[in-house]
């Protein structure tokens, strides 16, 4: 069983393997640590999430690897406008990260480098660049790459079909780069006095890492001069991707990564996602509206990975529905499905899902296909026709798991069980309410005491009343 994936640099589905034919070393670029992540964010991470859970399915190990961003532009300027230390800071929106990732069932990589945490790997690095001659040092003391030294540069992106032409003269010194400029870029950026006291020594003054160069550092690290994939949302197709792989080749001289997985952009009700449209939904935004973690996943799964995903409250809704659909399958056969990280690896009845993941991660199609089967499973026990044994019940079972655990997606069967209020008890409380309202202290206690009688607690919040079981 191999999963078949797009590859950006060759532009063609190719298996992935592991080269050290044990694990599939993979490096995703992980978020910048300076606000909350917004699901068009989370898209990205939880397709590396499927990606990585339809391989471990499949009974092939994976090393997996998701740096923190928690120094550049972006980090120090809001930080520093918030008085915070750049640690504090990136720490509190790290460990938010984290949340979101766990309630959105994202498996936990095996290594999660910070860049601040690499800091001499990075300097190594850049030692190696000016001293083979493909990066120098400015008046500054900033250092650049210089893009001419390296004649493979475009390759992931096509630069050279869009005629863009390079110029040791045109420096990009944002890491909030435009897009389609192809200059020489920073590696070390001499400390400047809006840094504040966010600089570290280098052989080249004080200073701080490019972004670029903080991903080629953390990725060789953990996963060799060579590993087998990369990943990211397109965005990061050029100029960051472009550039790990003229830093990281230009010190190496061997392929950096063997397979690049890119995945394309969420939009919302059809937009692109900005703050100035005031839709960037966070997580927090969408369990504001009454939705769940589940359900913000299955939207987010509802697209193939290499076309853009609207996200709309419809869709919202529309995975409720399908989420529930599941549940009502799995009660009917009495299946209790687990939450747990160990991943099943037989998909028994639901072997066409797997197929469907294994081709390209289709996960509309796979989504597809399993509610065919589930439909038609369950109709076939609705006519009696599935009898089945012990056997068939613990292949579907394990299939329907497996199916679950290559998703990522919880089916839980056993909902909160909320207690139905009689209309009677109801009306007392409302009374009692009034009561209070009309500081009646006597017969507002009256009436509790004759809830109480009859089973029920009745609490006082902000603005009314809730009711539970004594
Ligand atoms: P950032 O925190 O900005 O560094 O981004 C983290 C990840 O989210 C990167 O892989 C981005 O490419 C990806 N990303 C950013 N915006 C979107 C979006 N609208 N849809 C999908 N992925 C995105
Ligand atoms: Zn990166």
């Amino acid at each position: 069983m191999v999963l078949n994936l797009y590859d950006t640099m060759t532009r063609e589905l190719r298996e992935v393997f592991p080269m050290d034919e044990n694990s599939v070393r993979f490096y995703g670029c992980g978020p910048t640590v300076y606000g909350p992540a917004h699901i068009g964010n989370f898209r990205t991470f939880v397709l590396q999430d499927v990606f990585r859970r339809v391989l471990e399915t499949s009974g092939q190990q994976t090393f997996h690897v998701r740096n923190l961003t928690d120094v550049d532009d972006k980090t120090i300027r809001q930080s520093q406008e918030q008085g915070t230390k750049l640690k504090d800071f990136t720490e509190k929106w790290t460990a938010r990260f984290q949340k979101d990732c766990e309630l959105l069932n994202l498996l936990t990589p095996h290594a999660e480098p910070s860049a601040v945490g690499h800091i001499p790997e990075q300097i190594s690095l850049i030692e190696k660049l000016i001293e083979g001659g493909k990066a120098y040092r400015a008046n500054d003391g900033s250092v650049y790459f210089k893009v001419d030294a390296f004649p493979e540069y475009g390759r992931l992106s096509r630069l050279a079909d869009r005629e863009i032409t390079t110029s040791n003269n045109v420096r990009e010194i944002s890491d909030e780069y435009d897009r389609g400029s192809a200059a020489d870029f920073a590696l070390w950026k001499a400390r400047r006095p809006e840094d504040g006291d966010n600089f570290w020594e280098s052989p080249w003054g004080e200073g701080r890492p490019g972004w670029h160069i903080e991903c080629s550092a953390m990725s060789m690290k953990y996963l060799g001069e060579s590993f087998d994939l990369h990943s990211g949302g397109v965005d990061l197709i050029f100029p960051h991707h472009e550039n790990e792989i003229a830093q990281s080749e230009g010190v190496t001289g061997k392929t950096f990564a063997r397979h690049w997985f890119h995945i394309a952009h969420l939009m919302v009700e059809g937009q692109k996602m900005s703050k100035s449209l005031r839709n960037l939904y966070t997580l927090e935004d969408l369990f504001g509206k009454g939705y769940k973690e589940q359900e913000v996943r299955y939207v987010l799964l509802s697209g193939s990975y290499r076309q853009p995903l609207n996200f709309t409250f419809d869709s919202m809704q529309a995975s409720r529905k399908a989420l529930s659909k599941l549940t009502d399958f799995a009660k009917k056969f009495g299946i209790e499905p687990s939450s747990s990280s160990t991943l099943e690896t037989e998909f028994g009845p639901f072997y066409p899902v797997q197929e469907a993941l294994l081709s390209d991660l289709n996960t509309p199609e796979a989504l597809g296909r399993w509610f065919r089967l589930v439909r038609e499973m369950g109709e076939a026990r609705d006519r009696g026709e599935f009898d089945g044994n012990v056997e068939e019940l613990e292949m579907l079972r394990k299939g329907f798991q497996a199916t679950c655990d290559a998703l990522g997606l919880i089916i839980k069967v056993k909902e909160e069980v909320v207690e139905e209020v009689p209309k009677e008890i109801h009306e007392l409380a409302q009374n009692r309410w009034e009561a209070k309202l009309n500081k009646d202290w006597t017969a507002a206690d009256q009436i509790r005491e004759n809830l109480l009688q009859k089973g029920w607690a009745v609490k006082d919040s902000k603005d009314g009343f809730e009711l539970a079981k004594a």
